[in-house]
């Protein structure tokens, strides 16, 4: 039996996960393809969702835009599937020098109300912070394996998923009023779209984009267990490390919880006997080395700056490795290719997809119906001239 949809989307990362959503919320049938033994960075991503940002802290492009899309969009979901991911989480970022610090106390028209500029240190013990630091108000970050699962189980019930690797082969393309203007096996599609991530930069039909993938390599790291009254002191510091996102040189993010003993002592104390006490921490970028494998040098960097900044005992549970669809343009691309109106691409988004799909996913598919022009550094077509 033949599927008919109005759009073919490859890839169930991130890209093409809210992509899909954003055309079925519109009305539209859609077939998402996906082999999830391929590389899928989404899985693997932190998920941190960061306005300011840079040695220079400064804000990233569109983060008004992007943050008040995002802030409605995930809880909307979140709703939706009964599923917990977002976490509105602020982010503390202790100053890295003097001249960052005195830079942030003269210039009164960089604080605005999303962040807030403490002065005094927010852990004095544990975190190397003695210039003080930021706290972003409007962070957060998304459990992307959980939103991605998610997503599949919505797009399985609306008939929209097939796991499937896509081979270029099988692919016909008619240019004709008479046929369906895409074809794939047992699928007929007005419109394909690619959302293969980094794996695009070997698409044929898009291979002139800057793609230029970066390999990121993240640890988790576990804090040894809480067994006596002794360690109190700790428990309160891993407590204030799972309200915020740390985040100087490195990041370190909440991941898990997991129950610990409670105690008579904690009781009295009113903390919490449900502790996360699983965190990741990272990453790294490697423009060179594209293969799978975790190193021992990426281990390194990201152990070096993380005692750098925080002075307490973990061990390593976990070593991922995940490969970005980075672009050369340092923003994403988008559009519909030049010689083929049935086919467009939505990729690049780096190491920024949790806060940028959710507003680009809408531009782009109001561009795709409405003819709403994408703003021209993002456009694809200039590239495929080259
Ligand atoms: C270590 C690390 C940390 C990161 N941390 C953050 C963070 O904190 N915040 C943030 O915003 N971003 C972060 N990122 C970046 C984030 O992961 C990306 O921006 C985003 O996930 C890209 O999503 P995507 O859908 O374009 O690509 P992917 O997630 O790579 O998805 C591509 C999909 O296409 C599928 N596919 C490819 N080829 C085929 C084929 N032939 N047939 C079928 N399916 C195919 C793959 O299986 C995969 O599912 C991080 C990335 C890494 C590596």
């Amino acid at each position: 039996m033949k599927n008919e949809v109005d759009y073919l989307i490859i890839g169930q990362g991130l890209a093409g996960s809210i992509l899909a959503y954003t055309l079925l919320e519109k009305g539209k049938k859609v077939m998402v393809l996906d082999e999830p033994k391929l590389q899928n960075c989404s899985k693997i991503a932190a998920g941190i969702c960061n306005p300011i940002t840079g040695r220079n802290m400064v804000r990233t492009w569109k983060s008004n835009e992007l943050f008040s899309f995002l802030n409605d969009f995930y809880p909307k979901l979140e709703k939706q599937f009964k599923r917990k991911f977002f976490f509105s989480t602020p982010i503390y970022r202790p100053f890295q020098n003097l001249e960052q610090q005195q830079d942030w106390s003269v210039q009164e028209n960089k604080k605005t109300e999303e962040v807030i500029y403490p002065k005094n240190r927010f852990l004095e013990e544990n975190i190397n912070d003695k210039l003080g630091g930021l706290l972003i108000k409007n962070g957060g970050h998304l459990r992307v394996d959980i939103f991605l699962e998610a997503i599949k189980n919505y797009l399985l019930e609306k008939n929209a998923y097939q796991e499937k690797l896509f081979d270029f082969d099988n692919l016909i393309l008619n240019n004709d009023s008479k046929n369906e203007k895409v074809v794939y096996q047992n699928i007929k599609a007005n419109h394909i779209i690619f959302c293969r991530g980094a794996a695009d930069k070997t698409n044929p039909f898009f291979e002139k984009l800057p793609i230029a993938p970066t390999k990121g390599e993240i640890l988790y790291i576990e804090f040894s267990q809480i067994k006596s009254n002794k360690n109190l002191k700790h428990q309160e510091i891993i407590q204030k490390l799972n309200q915020i996102i740390l985040n100087k040189g490195c990041w370190l993010v909440p991941f898990e919880k997991k129950i610990i003993e409670n105690n008579l002592n904690n009781k009295a104390k009113g903390l919490n006997q449900n502790l996360i006490t699983t965190f990741r921490t990272g990453s790294t970028y490697n423009h060179d080395d594209l293969t799978l494998a975790p190193t021992e040098e990426a281990k390194q960097e990201i152990e070096t700056k993380l005692k750098a900044v925080l002075n307490l005992d973990y061990q390593i549970t976990k070593q991922e490795v995940g490969i970005r669809p980075s672009t050369r343009t340092r923003y994403p691309l988008m559009g519909t290719h030049k010689d083929y109106s049935q086919m467009s691409i939505f990729n690049g988004f780096g190491a920024k997809g949790v806060s940028m799909i959710p507003y680009f996913a809408n531009e782009f598919v109001e561009h795709l119906f409405n003819e709403k022009e994408l703003d021209k550094i993002l456009r694809v077509n200039k590239w495929l001239l080259k």
